[in-house]
């Protein structure tokens, strides 16, 4: 059996409603795994203060002290949720043989976390939670999701289906994950690209336990724009198609008017304003989607995303 010490990542923005309801079942939860054997003594929760302005903090403070279970780290100020997830995976990499993150307000089912401990004894080095359906949600927020999968898969971010942030990891892939030193970390884009042993698990998605949710329309497009332009660089491709076709267009209409004005159907000054502004339209376009994937290039360059991950070595 592998070595079992496992982490539950909880980041928090505001969650004084939820902490005293979420802290209780995580605690109760770790420590039932503990005596079924399934993880170590040495397993702890901690919670992720993102600069929240509230009780938050507090909280987790009074929590610590009552129990050895529950641990915290407070960020200096609001880093936003994929950040203070990242800030949880990193700083526990070194302690943790597994990581679970999962979000505050209790909408993430922790019950599936025992099935994800089993995969990890299984072998898998990374499992995704998986939500069965979202007829918890409301009807703009699952249309807004689905678009947002389908725009992210078509402009070449792959993500999982109806998988957020509740995943867990075992150590060698945190630090895989640790190897991506780019700025801008779109954690359900990355995830995959680490390759390894994965699995699902599948769970029902609740209504948040208490307070609202911190993801607003604003944040969600801000979220989704994030994701496509530090992932893929199929919008320049785009303008290099936009431009090619253009200048096709712009060839073919160098012939027509060619062959109006030749047989006399054209009127003075027409045929000279028409390929100028074709061929300049089309010339243009094609010329910045050129200097656009030059840019892509170095943007890629740039992210210094490892090449490769080994997995393992027979020395
Ligand atoms: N969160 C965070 N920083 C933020 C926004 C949210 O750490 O700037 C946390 C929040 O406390 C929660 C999780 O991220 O634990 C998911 O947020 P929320 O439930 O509001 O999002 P939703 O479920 O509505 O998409
Ligand atoms: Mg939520």
């Amino acid at each position: 059996m592998r070595e079992n010490i496992l982490y539950i990542i909880v980041p928090c923005y505001n969650e004084q409603q939820v902490l005293p309801e979420t802290s209780r079942l995580l605690l109760e939860k770790i420590k039932s795994l503990i005596w079924a054997g399934r993880i170590s003594e040495k397993s702890r929760v901690v919670f992720v203060n993102d600069g929240s302005n509230d009780l938050t903090w507090q909280i987790i403070k009074k929590l610590h002290t009552a129990s050895k279970y529950l641990c915290g780290i407070k960020l200096s100020k609001n880093f936003g949720h994929q950040n203070a997830v990242l800030a949880g995976l990193l700083a526990v990499k070194d302690k943790a043989d597994m990581v679970i993150s999962m979000d505050a307000d209790l909408q993430d089912d922790i019950n599936a976390v025992d099935a994800m401990v089993e995969k990890y004894h299984e072998g898998c080095e990374i499992v995704y939670a998986v939500r069965k359906g979202r007829k918890n949600d409301s009807f703009f927020k699952r249309f807004s999701a689905e678009v947002f999968y389908k725009v992210m898969k078509h402009l070449g971010a792959n993500t999982i289906f109806n998988h957020a942030d509740y995943r867990l990891m075992s150590k060698r892939a945190v630090e895989a994950l640790a190897e991506f030193d780019e700025v801008n970390l779109f954690l359900r884009g990355i995830v995959p690209m680490l390759g390894f042993k994965s699995d699902f698990v599948y769970y029902e998605r609740k209504e948040r336990f208490a307070g609202e949710s911190k993801y607003p329309l604003k944040k969600m497009i801000a979220f989704a724009f994030e994701g496509i332009t530090s992932f893929s660089i199929r919008p320049i491709r785009m303008i290099t198609l936009m431009g090619t076709l253009v200048f096709l267009a712009s060839i073919a209409m160098l012939v027509y008017v060619l062959v109006s004005f030749f047989s006399g159907n054209a009127v003075a000054g027409w045929p000279s304003i028409v390929i100028s502004v074709w061929g300049t339209g089309g010339l243009t376009l094609l010329s910045i989607g050129i200097v656009g994937e030059y840019i892509g290039k170095i943007y890629l360059e740039s992210k210094k995303r490892p090449r490769f991950i080994i997995e393992e070595i027979l020395d």
